[in-house]
């Protein structure tokens, strides 16, 4: 099932994607897709989808396409997410407290158990279901609780300390909000998120698009 070889990020994201389209079909009750509809959902190439699926293992029935609850267990057990996940956040602002009181997250498996400042006025005050700690307490929590995904969502200049008191702590996997590039030891993982990136995506495909029909509309291409 598992392989050497490595995947990638954009590989990974479509395994969720296609995690969440099965969820769908799950709940409205259809046994079987084909790699057509799955990719038909998804936005994809049906090659796509079945090369993706094939490089974790064999899934599809030939003529019926993937049993429904069979291909969710099995891409819920190539992303890990067949145990839950404890999580902290670190910078109880804006955004750490938005990430904190998301009520969805623990239905995805991660639960956001402590959020940490520096700011000692918020320090006892409630979000979500968690109390705002001292950042000072951060890494004796963490080993603590056995926490291995930290969410950083301080300002670019506090990151990195926040980084390096979550890798003491023994967090494995770093969710990254800041605008700063983190320096991790090996074995810790570092996803960085950059909403203004996926913005411009978006601002180049209209521009894209537009930019063909204007073409099309010229008679430039056929
Ligand atoms: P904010 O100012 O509202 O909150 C930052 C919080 O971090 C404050 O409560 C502050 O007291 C705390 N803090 C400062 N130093 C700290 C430290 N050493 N340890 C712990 N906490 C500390 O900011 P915000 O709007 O919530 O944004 C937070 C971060 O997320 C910023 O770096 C911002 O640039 C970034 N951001 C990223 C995206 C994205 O798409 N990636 C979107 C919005 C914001």
């Amino acid at each position: 099932m598992s392989s050497p070889r490595k995947v990638s990020e954009s590989t990974v994201r479509r395994l969720s994607s296609y995690l969440r389209i099965l969820k769908e079909l799950q709940s409205e009750s259809t046994r079987t897709v084909s790699s057509e509809r799955l990719a038909e959902l998804g936005g994809l190439t049906s090659a796509q989808v079945r090369k993706d699926l094939s490089f974790f293992g064999n899934f599809g029935v030939r003529g019926r396409g993937y049993d429904v609850v069979d291909l969710r267990n099995a891409l819920t057990r190539i992303l890990g997410l067949d145990r839950p996940w404890k999580a902290v956040v670190v910078g109880a602002g804006r955004l750490g407290s938005a990430l904190t009181s998301y009520p969805e997250f623990p239905n995805q498996g991660f639960h956001i158990v402590g959020i940490f400042d520096v700011d000692r006025s918020k320090l006892g005050k409630r979000v979500g279901s968690c109390e705002i700690r001292s950042v000072e307490e951060l890494r004796a929590y963490a080993a603590r609780e056995s926490i291995l995904v930290g969410i950083i969502a301080t300002p670019k200049s506090a990151a990195q300390d926040a980084a390096d008191l979550l890798v003491a702590g023994g967090v494995r996997g770093i969710l990254n909000f800041a605008p700063a590039a983190l320096d991790v030891p090996p074995g810790v993982t570092v996803r960085n998120v950059n909403l203004a990136i996926e913005l411009e995506g978006l601002s180049f495909a209209i521009t894209a698009a537009n930019n063909v029909g204007a073409a099309l509309e010229a008679g430039e291409l056929d």
